[in-house]
């Protein structure tokens, strides 16, 4: 929601052009997006370029909906039949037009704004800080972690006029970034979380990340930091005047001085106040990272001139917990996306639209709580009523005493419980079933505990898929492509361990052009669940013929033999099918050898109800080196044979030969298509850009049982592992049954825990693995990382001699796979 502007005045902040339309169109809500329009009428459409798509592209979709104005580059052709009456406003750079009609609904804000920067913690800072103001303000922060160039944008437009106080984090990854978010935000107030000491992709040094970083502060009346961080410390003296620093440190002689005990669970941080009296507020836990980020929202409150005790209160409901949109399977085929960390009306919209980007299931359901929001429960709920309608929910459940103006205008769509216990005594499962349901919920409700009914319930093992780190890896290989090639990505196995159903899906939003997967079942359990992408099935069989037919995959078709099959099948049902071609250039696995090409063209000439939509080959070696000569021979051989093929036809098939080490090592052949694998789920095999990938999955266990052991005892089956100390050894829950390679044991795998590494030690078991903590401070219960972002797959799967593909794709279905957003 913006402060509402006409076309003209837009045009006058943005120093644009009115191509067309009435400019006294008024507009009051700025939109990115064609999927989440809510009221296209008063929408302006800012059509961006981005790495993935060009918002230009969307405009017809976008005029569809209803929008009746937009934004776009000066020299975009307007097609000619568009309706006279809608409004085209230019601007030499879309981006920029965004950020300065930011700047200028900032300026309309009179409230103090705090501007959160650093290397960790901003999201949590900025969650935590928004949760303690809105004890006694109404407060806008930045949904989720939206820091972009994009991101601050859309957060100031969350800004309502009855906002108090603004809370809005600035996230960088190059030079000359943040004068352009500081030019937007301008905060009175700026934290400085701290700076990490590992060099970063787009920074020089240390010296240019702090000075980046710290053009935030620039015209900050004061600047919140960690005095105790020495080169922050150092900086800010130098660039600014003592009277704007307010340094917290563990030590006396700080502005605030805090002292921390911790005890089992939770901590005491004491508070000597400048008066020298002490004042002691309790924290949920005992992390040094934790309590870092709670000593900058207790300072930044403080400066804000919040009482202490009111602080507490809203401490008291803090907790160290995830606050990541998470999709996790359900009871009854039901799919469950875990939001309990939502307060506001900004995480809402958020988390409708992931839920709209999932697959489609029988119903909507949404259980919501009151939103902490201080200000116009009116306007709020309406708002939400808005959405609700919008994303056409089909149920609602809520939860809480405010909530009651939505429900009340429902019907039976919606239940109102009074809170979350009298909600979990009449919660029955067999109610779910094939539903999609977001459960969204304020802190203090406790939602995890409906979330942890209504979740399939399986071991401790998890593996956990981070969706926007498979859009940067994918985004990373769009990159080294020219525009028109297209992608096919390969889901095979259960897209590599990671769950086909929830990346084909992703991949679907990501507009990938093809999936392509190993059998014919893959493409019907795709197909199933509502995939909609073309599918290209390698290795089919004469059985599933029908089932191709029927699902619409394409069959590769690798030998005159199944040539002949398919062509007959297909005559005596009358039909047709499209096919793909699988060319042998030297990897002697499947496909036609240049022997075959006289009699395929027989064939092809033969059976011409065999539409031929590909022809490829497969390379044996491109992410090595030694095999370059080989490699380019074989697209030789393959530019030549698809030559030969493509003369006797009166169409032309997409040629594609390049997998993921392929697209990087030999770009000049990518042809019209490449086949994107391994390197999406984030490992570089060739070598050449390995930091340029972002690691996709996470898999997590628990500890189930610590043992003290003495020197000389011995562990597991064939009491192979022996304790060469007294030490002390824990148990935990995964084995060679959940994918855990047996060819770890004894000391040839690890695992971390709390960042620190713990060898396995005795033969890993078929559901446990024995590892030698000694040393380590653990307790039962306690995350155990078995590989992520820490820990490489390729040196994990050089300690046993395999390769990532076979560590990724061996584990077990009854691993869960949690999918989430951070
Ligand atoms: C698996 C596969 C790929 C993808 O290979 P990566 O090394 O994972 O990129 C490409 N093409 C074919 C035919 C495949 O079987």
């Amino acid at each position: 929601m913006i402060q509402p502007l006409t076309a003209h005045q837009i045009c006058e902040i943005i120093n644009g052009q009115v191509l067309s339309g009435n400019q006294d169109a008024l507009i009051h809500q700025v939109a990115i997006d064609s999927r989440n329009i809510l009221q296209p009428y008063a929408t302006l459409f800012i059509a961006l370029k981005g790495a993935k798509f060009d918002g230009h592209d969307f405009i017809p979709t976008v005029i569809e909906a209803g929008i009746r104005c937009f934004l776009v580059k000066k020299d975009f052709k307007l097609n000619p039949g568009i309706d006279s009456e809608i409004v085209f406003i230019g601007a030499d750079d879309t981006l920029k037009a965004l950020q300065q009609i930011a700047a200028y609904q900032r300026s309309l804000f009179d409230g103090p704004l705090v501007g959160i920067t650093g290397s960790n913690g901003k999201t949590i800072v900025k969650e935590w800080l928004g949760q303690v103001l809105s004890q006694q303000y109404a407060v806008a922060k930045s949904p989720k972690s939206y820091n972009s160039q994009v991101g601050v944008p859309l957060s100031i437009f969350g800004i309502s006029p009855y906002h108090q106080v603004a809370v809005l984090e600035a996230g960088i990854s190059q030079t000359a970034e943040m004068q352009k978010l500081a030019a937007m935000l301008k905060p009175n107030l700026g934290i400085f979380t701290n700076i990490g000491t590992a060099h970063e992709e787009g920074f020089e040094s240390m010296e240019q990340k702090l000075s980046e970083k710290a053009k935030l502060f620039e015209n900050c009346q004061l600047i919140i930091y960690r005095k105790d961080h020495q080169s922050i410390h150092q900086y800010l003296k130098s660039q600014f005047s003592d009277e704007k620093l307010v340094g917290w440190s563990d030590y006396p002689g700080a502005d605030y001085t805090f002292s921390v005990k911790k005890e089992q669970e939770r901590s005491k941080i004491l508070l000597l106040k400048p008066d020298m009296s002490i004042f002691t507020f309790l924290v949920p836990f005992t992390d040094e990272a934790s309590l870092e980020n709670v000593r900058h929202a207790i300072t930044a409150a403080l400066v804000l001139e919040m009482d202490p005790k009111m602080i507490q209160e809203g401490l008291d409901h803090l907790k160290a917990v995830d606050m990541r949109l998470t999709l996790k399977p359900g009871v009854n085929a039901c799919l469950i996306i875990d939001d309990t960390y939502n307060n506001d009306l900004a995480g809402l919209r958020l988390a409708l639209d992931f839920m709209a980007a999932q697959r489609q299931k029988k119903r909507k359901i949404l259980i919501i709580s009151d939103l902490l929001q201080i200000g116009n429960n009116e306007a709020v709920y309406q708002e939400v009523a808005r959405l609700v309608d919008f994303h056409e929910i089909d149920k609602i459940i809520a939860v809480g005493s405010e909530i009651e103006i939505l429900i009340k205008n429902l019907g039976s769509k919606g239940i109102l419980f009074k809170n979350t216990d009298s909600l979990l005594k009449a919660i029955d499962t067999r109610d779910f079933e094939n539903d999609l349901i977001l459960v969204t919920g304020a802190r203090k409700f406790g939602f995890e505990s409906i979330v942890d009914i209504l979740q399939q319930r399986i071991h401790g093992t998890t593996l956990e898929i981070n969706l926007n780190s498979l859009t940067h890896n994918y985004n990373f290989y769009k990159t080294k492509l020219l525009p028109m090639t297209k992608v096919m990505v390969m889901v095979k196995a259960f897209a590599y361990g990671g769950g086909a159903a929830e990346i084909a899906n992703h991949l679907q939003q990501l507009k990938a052009d093809y999936l392509a997967v190993a059998y014919t079942d893959e493409g019907v359990a795709l197909r199933n669940e509502g995939i909609k992408l073309p599918i290209m099935v390698l290795n089919p069989v004469q059985e599933s013929f029908f089932q191709l037919e029927k699902f619409n995959l394409e069959p590769v078709v690798y030998s005159p033999q199944f040539f002949e099959q398919l062509g007959k099948y297909c005559k005596s049902q009358g039909s047709g099918m499209k096919i793909h071609l699988d060319l042998d250039t030297g990897m002697h696995r499947l496909g036609f050898e240049p022997k075959h090409l006289k009699r395929l063209e027989e064939l092809i000439h033969e059976f011409p109800d065999l539409k031929i939509e590909s022809v490829y080959t497969h390379l044996a070696g491109a992410d090595e080196e030694e095999h370059h000569n080989f490699t380019l021979h074989q697209l030789e051989t393959f530019l030549m044979m698809s030559q030969k093929l493509s003369d006797k036809l009166n169409y032309s098939p997409l040629r594609h030969a390049l997998n993921s080490a392929g697209i990087v090592r030999f770009p000049e052949y990518q042809m019209d298509m490449v086949r994107l694998g391994i390197g999406l789920y984030g490992v570089e095999v060739s070598g050449k850009y390995d930091a340029h990938l972002r690691s996709i999955s996470t898999l997590k266990t628990t500890i189930s049982q610590i043992k003290r052991l003495d020197l000389g005892d011995t562990i597991g089956y064939g009491r192979k592992g022996v304790m060469k100390t007294d030490g002390q050894i824990a148990t935990i829950a995964i084995g060679y049954a959940d994918g855990y390679d047996r060819r770890f044991s004894n000391g040839k795998g690890f695992v971390e825990i709390h960042g620190q590494k713990a060898p396995v030690i005795g033969n890993v078991c078929m559901d446990m693995t024995m590892i030698d903590i000694t040393g380590i401070d653990a307790k039962e219960g306690d995350e155990v990382i078995i590989y992520g972002p820490g820990i490489s797959l390729k040196e994990l799967a050089n300690r046993i001699g395999t390769i990532p593909y076979e560590l990724l794709t061996n584990i077990s279905s009854r691993v869960k796979r949690v999918y989430y957003l951070d």
